[in-house]
C-alpha cells in the first residue's frame, strides 16, 4: 500500500515511520496541504492520509479519484472538511474517532484555568522579575455553572473534569445521551445560565456559527468561552464585538473559524492579514493556542495506530467500524450495521 501523506510535520514522521513497515505501508511525505493544485501528488499511491486543514473538496476527491486512490484517511476526529457526498461511491473514507478524548478535554481545562486565574499574565510578569499580583484577580470555579456544548467522547470527558471541580453542569446536545445523569437543557438556556461555556459538538451546516451575535446577547455578562473543537462554530466578529462591549469575560481559543492558512505553522517575522485574530489576539481575557489540544504522546500513538489499522482493513477489504459516508448516522439499516463497508 502506498500512502501520500499530505501536511506532514515532524511529530507526524516520529509517531507514523517506526511503524510503517510492520503494517506494510510505502509512505510518501509531503509538507504542502493537500488542495486542487497539490493533489496530483498522490498519483502513483493508492491512499491519502490527511489533517484537518486539508481540503478535501469535489475538485480535489475527483483528481484523487482519476489517480487511483481509493482510501482517504484522516488522521483526526473531525471531518467536516471532506465532501463525504462527494466521495460516495469513489473513495472510502476513514478516520481516527477517540484517539484521546482526555487530551482535548485536559487541554480545555488547562485554557479554562489559565484564563480563569490569569496564569498567562502571572507567567510573563515573572519572567521579566514583576512579582506583583495586582490585576490578577481570578474566581473560584467551585460553584459555578459549566454549559457544555457537545457531550460525546470529548464533551463527557471534560464534564467529568469539571464535577471535579465542584461546578455544576448543563448540557446541549442535538442527540442526548440517555441514562447519562446529564442535566440537558436547550442552547438559549444554556447561554444564559453558563458562567462558562465549552464547545465540543462537530462543524457542520447546522452548528456553523451556533454562537453568534444573538448568542452574545443571550449570555450572562462576563461569560467565558472555551473553544477546543472547530473554529467556524463560533462568529469570530461576533466574539470580538462581545468582547469590547465587556460581555463576554474571557475567550479560550485552540481554533479559529480562518485558521487554515495560518496555524500549525511559525507565522513570526509576518504581517497577520486576518484584521480579527489580531484584534483577538491583541485582548488581555483572550488566549490562543494553535489547535494544538491533540497533541499529546498517547494521542499520537493512537492516531497513528489506528491510521495504520484503518488502512489494514481496507486492503483486506475488511469492514471498518471507523469508515465515514454521508449517509452515516442519518438512515435506518445503514451498512455498517451488518459490519459491511458504505458502499
Ligand atoms: P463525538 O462524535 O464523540 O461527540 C460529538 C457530540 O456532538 C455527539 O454527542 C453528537 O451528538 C453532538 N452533536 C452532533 N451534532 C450536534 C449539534 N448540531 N448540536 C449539538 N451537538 C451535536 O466527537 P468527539 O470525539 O467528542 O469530538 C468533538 C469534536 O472535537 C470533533 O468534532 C472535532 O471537531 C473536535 N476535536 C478537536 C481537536 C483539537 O485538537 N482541537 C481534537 C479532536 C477533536
Amino acid at each position: 500500500m502506498k500512502l501520500a501523506f499530505f501536511d506532514t510535520k515532524s511529530y507526524d514522521r516520529s509517531s507514523f515511520e517506526p511503524l510503517a513497515a510492520e503494517y506494510g505501508v510505502e509512505i510518501h511525505f509531503f509538507d504542502t496541504k493537500l488542495s486542487p493544485d497539490t493533489a496530483p501528488l498522490a498519483h502513483g499511491c493508492d491512499a491519502v492520509c490527511v489533517f484537518v486543514n486539508d481540503n478535501v473538496n469535489a475538485e480535489v476527491i475527483d483528481i484523487l479519484y482519476e489517480g487511483g486512490i481509493r482510501l482517504i484517511c484522516l488522521r483526526c476526529a473531525g471531518y467536516n472538511n471532506v465532501d463525504l457526498t462527494h466521495a460516495f461511491g469513489k473513495i472510502h473514507v476513514v478516520h481516527v474517532p477517540g484517539y484521546s478524548p482526555y487530551a482535548v478535554a485536559e487541554h480545555a481545562a488547562a485554557l479554562l484555568l489559565t484564563s480563569v486565574r490569569r496564569i498567562h499574565k502571572a507567567y510573563n510578569r515573572t519572567r521579566d522579575y514583576n512579582f506583583s499580583i495586582a490585576g490578577l484577580e481570578g474566581f473560584d470555579l467551585h460553584g459555578k455553572t459549566v454549559g457544555v456544548v457537545g457531550t460525546g467522547k470529548i464533551g463527557r470527558v471534560f464534564i467529568d473534569i469539571c464535577r471535579g471541580f465542584g461546578m455544576k453542569v448543563l448540557a446541549y446536545d442535538k442527540f442526548p445521551a440517555k441514562d447519562s445523569g446529564i442535566d440537558y437543557v436547550d442552547l438559549p438556556t444554556l447561554f444564559r445560565e453558563s458562567d462558562i461555556i465549552s464547545f465540543h459538538c462537530p462543524l457542520t451546516d447546522e452548528t456553523f456559527h451556533l454562537f453568534d451575535g444573538k448568542a452574545v446577547e443571550q449570555c450572562k455578562k462576563g461569560v467565558i468561552l472555551v473553544n477546543t473543537s472547530r473554529g467556524a462554530l463560533i462568529d469570530a466578529e461576533a466574539l470580538l464585538d462581545g468582547i469590547k462591549a465587556r460581555k463576554i469575560g474571557g475567550a479560550c481559543l485552540d481554533v479559529y473559524e480562518e485558521e487554515g492558512d495560518i496555524f500549525f505553522e511559525d507565522r513570526s517575522g509576518h504581517i497577520v492579514d486576518d484584521d480579527v485574530l489580531a484584534r483577538l489576539i491583541s485582548m488581555p481575557n483572550v488566549i490562543v493556542t494553535s489547535h494544538q489540544a491533540f497533541l499529546t504522546q498517547e494521542a499520537l500513538s493512537n492516531i497513528a495506530t489506528v491510521t495504520y489499522e484503518n488502512i489494514r482493513d481496507f486492503a483486506a477489504e475488511g469492514f471498518s467500524a471507523n469508515e465515514l459516508c454521508y449517509r452515516c448516522g442519518r438512515i435506518d439499516h445503514c451498512r455498517k450495521e451488518g459490519r459491511e463497508r458504505c458502499f
